[in-house]
């Protein structure tokens, strides 16, 4: 399996828009001179694949019975790493803000299991994700995700590996120079420029 560069995948990103230079309201009430939505390169096959190739690759000796993903942005990502490795894949969704398992999956005690997402920028899905492994004690192997918004901050505690470091620079809107250049800004999702 050939590996791509960080900067290759960055052109990816910018190739498949899902990384946007320019002027945004993101859904924090902050404003950034780049957004970034992950599904929009994932909704490829052929960059799925290869993006999620970094993560199976570095798990492939590790011992692994099972991938698990928080709902929804990493299970397309969990999915692909999974068939990778040829692995069972199972998820866990919000239910009263809570994650769990449904749908009749299940951990086993003791079963060994690597936690896959998209975009880590508290890692609060994910430390929920272990938190679920742990109580079914069950082993969390390591955390595997595609971009890293932290600069590094978040740490699981067990290994991780992420394909590529983004760094999340946003302003509160009376601090944009953006704003202050009266650059009109996009809310991303709408394609209303307000
Ligand atoms: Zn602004």
């Amino acid at each position: 399996m050939n590996h791509l560069t960080e900067e290759e995948i960055l052109n990816i990103f910018k190739k498949t828009e899902a990384l946007l230079s320019g002027h945004f309201l993101l859904t924090s009430g902050r404003h950034s001179n780049v957004y970034f939505q992950c599904a929009k390169v994932l909704q490829y096959p052929e960059h799925n694949n290869i993006i999620c190739a970094t993560i199976a690759e570095h798990y492939k000796n590790f011992e692994i019975d099972t991938v698990i993903a928080p709902a929804i942005g990493g299970i397309v990502v969990g999915q692909e790493v999974a068939r990778q490795l040829n692995k069972r894949f199972i998820f866990a969704e919000r239910e009263d803000k809570k994650l769990n398992l449904r749908r009749g999956f299940s951990i086993e005690k003791g079963e060994r299991i690597l936690v896959c997402e998209d975009v880590v920028t508290t890692g609060r899905s994910v430390f929920e994700v272990i938190d679920i492994i742990n109580q079914s004690e069950a082993v969390p192997v390591g955390v595997g995700f595609i971009v890293d918004r932290s600069k590094g901050k978040v740490q699981f505690g067990v290994p991780q590996k992420s394909v590529v470091s983004l760094d999340a620079i946003s302003y509160e809107p009376e601090d944009c120079n953006l704003c202050k250049e009266n650059i009109p800004f996009i809310k991303p999702g709408s394609r209303k420029v307000v």
